[in-house]
């Protein structure tokens, strides 16, 4: 060892100095500091369907930040505020072609409007049940067709309920 300015570290000289260089003042629990984790399956932190593989990704407690008291951005808020986004537009576009098809007007999606969607779907699935069907409606797709817009409808009567 005669010309090396080689320094050794015990792993809990080392652990400290990871911490201090990532800015970690109270280091996760779930992830002890290091901000990534180790998940069962390819959907990490997402959960759900994935691959069959022992996958490294951000950790779902402190987003990645790897201390406990300043987490980074959630992500699984993150894309549910996206999905929530493009439920809300789809539900617009609906709600205004049935309001050109009808010559209606359903601006504000309040009580009474739910409880008019409620309605419609309740109508399809009884006209649905009756004897004396159309020859349309009698066959799968006849049936198919009306409670997929019964069940639409009632879809359609939860949308933005949250938000009242
Ligand atoms: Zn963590």
């Amino acid at each position: 060892m005669a010309d090396t300015d080689e320094i050794r570290y015990t792993a809990a000289e080392m652990r400290s100095i990871f911490l201090e260089w990532r800015g970690v003042e109270a280091p996760c629990g779930t992830c002890d500091g290091s901000g990534v984790r180790v998940y069962g399956s390819t959907a990490t932190w997402r959960g759900g369907v994935g691959g069959q593989a022992v996958t490294t990704g951000v950790c779902d407690a402190c987003w990645g930040s790897g201390d406990m008291h300043r987490k980074y951005t959630n992500l699984r808020a993150v894309e549910s505020a996206i999905r929530d986004s493009k439920r809300t537009a789809l539900y617009d576009a609906f709600v205004e072609h049935i309001a050109k098809a009808t010559g209606a007007t359903l601006e504000v999606l309040g009580g009474p409007s739910r409880a008019a969607l409620e309605m419609a779907a309740d109508l399809i699935t009884k006209e649905s049940r009756r004897r004396n069907l159309p020859e349309w409606a009698r066959g799968f797709w006849g049936q198919r067709a009306m409670e997929y817009t019964a069940a639409a409808l009632r879809e359609a009567a939860t949308f933005g309920k949250n938000k009242e």
